[in-house]
Order: C-alpha cells, then structure tokens, then sequence
C-alpha cells in the first residue's frame, strides 16, 4: 500500500496557497477540519486562540483503529514563519518544488501536514486494520512552541509520538533535543545630566556592558549561550538609568542550562553593583531537554518502516525545540522525523515530489505498523 502522489502532490499544492503564519492559522485550520470530516472524521480545536491573541486554537482528531494496541500520535504545526503571505508553490526541474523567491515555501511544516493527511487518506480508503491514532497540529509553534504549551495533555491516549517537524532526507529523526532558557536583563541606574552632572548619575548601559563582556557567548562547553538583543538610554545629554538586554541558553542538560543562566546572575548582579547599579533577571524555560533511548519501540517501529521503504535511517540530535519537547515533558516519548523540508525559515525553502511521497509513505508504514 502507498500513498496517491498526485492527490498528495495538489494537497501540498493546496496547503502552500493559505497563508497561516504564527498567530493567524484560522484558514490552515479550517481546510484541515474539513479534509478531515471529508473522511468522516471529527476534528476538536482546543481554546489556544482566544489564549494567545491568535486566530486559531489546536486541532486534535481521534481515529479509531481496529487493532488492540495503545494509540499512536502523529503531529505537525499549522503556521509557518515569516515571509509566508501570498505563498505559492513552483515546479522546478527533476521534481523540485520552491516558493516564487520572495516568500517561505512553508514546507516547514505543510510538508509533514500533508504527509500525515495523505497517509490517513490512503490508510482509511484501504481497509486495512490499524491501531487506533491521534493526529494534532499546533497553532504557533514556532514562537517557541507557545501553541502547544495551551494543550490539555493530559487528554492525550498516546504514550509514543511522531513529530514530522525536522530538516534533512526522509529517513532522518531526532531522538534528543535542548533545554533552551530565554531571559531578560534589566539594569537600573539613576539618570543625571550628562554636562552639569555626570557624577549624580549611575550609568546602567555601563554596568550592563561590563556584565556583557564578562558572559560567555558562543559554545560554552556542549552549551551555547547568546545575548541576543540590548538596548537602554533616551537621549545623548542624559546618563542612562535603563538598560536591558535579551538572550538564550540551549543545553542538552536541563540541570546544566539552569547553572549557566545561575553563573550569568552571579556576574550580573556583581557588575551592577560595581557600578552601583542593580538589576533584574527574568527567564522562561521555553522547553525541557529530552533523550528518547534509541532502542525504545517508537524508535525501533520508525527504523523498521525506513526499511521497509529502502530508506537509509539517520538518528540525530538537534539543537532546536519543537512540540516533541512538551510532549516529552509530559510523558509521551517520541522522536521527530524529517519531513521533506530544506532550506527552513528563508525564500530559498525547497523541497521535491520525490521526498513528499516518501515522507508520506513514511507515515502511512508507522500508522499500519504493528
Ligand atoms: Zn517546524
């Protein structure tokens, strides 16, 4: 059993020409809902948007199987990143498919919405008897998963998941990912006029510099830290009492990253008070690391179905986050596959007929997997 390429082909066609960035999914959703009741299936949105300020909420859908066997959970998100309006899909030679140059293709992550519609499609057309699956695509995830992060999961049946959010061949999966802290600094001084008196003020891009330069950035041991933004000051005769600065921490290990952000408050509050400032650090944990043992099922069910499709297997890490850390957090282990994208987040997105079909074929195996 394999997927229909054409009708997988004018989906993903189809998915490309609604525009669905971050926060404004409501037409994604829509046009899933109803493919979905298309093959008499009831899809339920979850309030997320209202939450949010978005126009669209989480769409989860129950498929019943047949199979005596735990469900299965098969994810994707609805929006894409920036530029993403008026999107369209163009053929290129050998299969290739691109945007028209000025915006994102969205393949990331259309593709692997389209791949696990086409799948289910081809999956309940057969009769074949399958395990029972749930499907769920995200509103905003790539503002850090905050889509998700709205999710009851503990509505969720399934303790095993695939997330089809990742780069590279088909055949691709991670089975790790960061912890990644955001945070804000705020340095408070006092302001003076910077001509009559300089020494009534308490320079807080001063002291905010002299933390800066004493915070490693880059790959701090397997960790990489970055100040990202900064900014403070409101006029050239005024000595600045206000200075912030943003940044983010990614580690493997969640116990790693928390002593890293604990390192940057020490040196902070030290080079505040050295310049007689002070300051304020808040952080976010915007996901928790994870690392699914490669010789778990879930795994194991993905390695078989690669080979059942001749597809050469390559488990990774990955550095980014995606729902597969809040699914994780919550109990369900899961890895996340590559699903046709290249090139993510730029005009250069591409991705190819080819790839598709073989990441919807890739779902279909793991969905009629024993
Ligand atoms: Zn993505």
């Amino acid at each position: 059993m394999t997927v229909d390429k054409s009708r997988l082909l004018a989906l993903f066609e189809r998915l490309v020409s609604i525009d669905s960035p971050s926060f404004g999914e409501r037409e994604m959703c829509d046009f899933i809902k109803e493919r979905l009741a298309r093959l008499g299936l009831t899809a339920r949105e979850d309030s997320a948007a209202e939450k949010l300020g978005g126009t669209s909420g989480n769409l989860y859908c129950y498929v019943e199987g047949e199979l005596e066997k735990p469900p299965l959970l098969f994810s994707g998100h609805m929006d894409t990143v920036e530029p993403a309006r008026g999107k369209k899909l163009v053929r290129g030679p050998g299969g290739l498919l691109t945007s028209a140059g000025d915006t994102v293709l969205g393949a990331d992550d259309l593709a692997g919405v389209a791949a696990i519609l086409e799948a289910l499609e081809t999956l309940l057309a057969s009769g074949e008897p399958h395990r029972p699956l749930e499907l769920l695509f995200s509103a905003a995830e790539e503002p850090y998963c905050v889509g998700v992060l709205q999710y009851d999961f503990s509505s969720l049946k399934s303790r095993e998941a695939y997330v089809f959010d990742l780069t590279g061949p088909v055949g691709g999966a991670a089975y790790q990912a960061p912890t990644i802290l955001s945070f804000t600094a705020v340095f408070s001084g006092r302001a003076a006029h910077a001509g009559f008196s300089p020494e009534e003020g308490v320079h807080a891009i001063q002291a905010a510099a002299r933390a800066i330069a004493q915070i490693p950035c880059g790959r701090v041991g397997e960790a990489t830290v970055n100040i990202a933004t900064i900014s403070g000051g409101t006029a050239s005769n005024i000595v600045p009492d206000r200075c912030s600065f943003t940044g983010e921490i990614r580690s493997f290990s969640d116990g790693e990253a928390r002593r890293l952000l604990e390192e940057m408050r020490e040196t902070m509050e030290r080079a505040a008070a050295e310049n007689g400032a002070s300051v304020r650090l808040e952080s976010v944990s915007e996901c928790t690391a994870y690392c699914t043992d490669r010789s778990h099922p879930v795994v194991k069910r993905f390695e078989d179905a690669c080979g059942a499709l001749g597809l050469p297997v390559r488990l990774c890490q990955t550095f980014g986050g995606s729902d597969n850390n809040h699914f994780a957090t919550h109990g369900i282990t899961g890895i996340v596959v590559a699903n046709a994208m290249n090139n993510c987040h730029s005009c250069g997105e591409y991705t190819s007929e080819e790839e598709l079909e073989r990441a919807a074929n890739l779902a279909l195996r793991l969905m009629t997997a024993e």
